[in-house]
């Protein structure tokens, strides 16, 4: 009663749809969330195997908060779930809003068997099912996650090939190279088994801002290899279920890595696939996130005598290379 009293109090307004409830300080607001929720909620829980359909309540707040008197920790946070309260928290100003919803949405849905998945993953199957439910910003989230994942590791480098596209359609590569490496500064750099062992969703993992994030990377990294391969989030939820049926706590690593089809736990094992996880989306997303790095890289690259003249169209490729 105590703990209930001292709760952070409720937005003013309320839209209430068949059980879920959402609450804002503007009827606007709370209208428009509402009706997120009830375009995403289905689609959820079919992506979601074992998952719950229990009644929940969102919170729209300026500043993230579910005890009056506690501030701080969700600071960098655009959303949190309150599992006891059964409440989703999601920041008013918060860039993407619905994305955030449907991440919030997926671990109050999650089935108590999900708990086996261990360390970081269960924010990779949010987010993976958040990109999948919100594909304006899909890409967006994709490149922004693969690339925290490539600066956990070391650095991301992107490279620049010039091609032209001569007459007849034919392409042909002029031969120039640019690349550009983005450091992550992470150090030391993670090694993939942290995102088995350390728990970076926790509002008090202790973790740097940079560190968790380059964990929600590779969490999404490993999710999306194995939910990519066509049958979704099914063999994940499967190795809960015989993780269960074993008696064990958590899944095995091994298992996983099986599952994702990775060698083992080096870094090196994991660049390739990380690099072939980028695809035409996601290049164009880095291209917006860091113009002036490639635009100078691209000011930089030797451009041919014969394409100088302007009688040849000349086109760019990029590559990303996890270093
Ligand atoms: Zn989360």
């Amino acid at each position: 009663m105590l703990a209930a009293a001292c709760q952070a109090s409720p937005p003013t307004y309320e839209v209430e749809l068949c059980d879920d409830t959402v609450r804002a300080d503007s009827p606007f607001l709370a209208t428009h969330v509402a009706g997120m929720l009830s375009r995403t909620r289905g689609q959820v829980q079919q992506l979601v195997p074992g998952s719950r359909e229990e009644p929940v309540e969102v919170w729209l707040q300026e500043e993230l908060q579910l005890y009056r008197f506690r501030r701080g920790s969700y600071e960098h946070a655009d959303g949190f779930w309150a599992e006891e309260a059964g409440r989703i928290h999601l920041r008013t100003e918060a860039r993407h809003l619905e994305r955030t919803l449907v991440h919030e949405l997926v671990h109050s849905s999650l089935g108590e068997v999900w708990s086996l998945l261990p360390g970081t993953l269960e924010e990779g199957v949010c987010d993976w099912v958040s990109a999948s439910v919100c594909p304006h910003s899909s890409a967006q989230l994709r490149a922004g996650r693969l690339s925290a994942a490539c600066f956990g590791l070391g650095a991301l480098e992107i490279e620049l090939e010039l091609r032209s596209a001569a007459p007849r359609g034919r392409e042909e590569v002029i031969g120039s190279y640019a690349s550009v490496l983005l450091e992550g500064g992470i150090e030391p750099p993670i090694t993939p088994n942290e995102v088995f062992e350390l728990e970076a969703g926790r509002s008090n993992s202790g973790l740097s801002g940079p560190r968790k994030k380059a964990l929600y990377g590779l969490a999404f990294f490993l999710v999306d290899r194995i939910a990519s391969r066509g049958a979704g989030l099914e063999p994940l939820y499967e190795l809960c279920l015989k993780a269960r049926a074993e008696g064990l706590s958590k899944v095995p690593t091994g298992w996983l890595l099986e599952a994702a089809e990775l060698e083992g736990l080096e870094s090196l094992e994991w660049k390739p696939g990380l690099a072939e996880a980028f695809s035409g989306a996601e290049l164009a997303e880095l291209v917006a996130m860091y113009p002036d790095f490639l635009g100078s890289a691209i000011d930089r690259l030797p451009i041919p005598a014969r394409a100088a003249t302007g009688q040849e169209e000349l086109r760019f490729s990029m590559r990303v290379n996890p270093r």
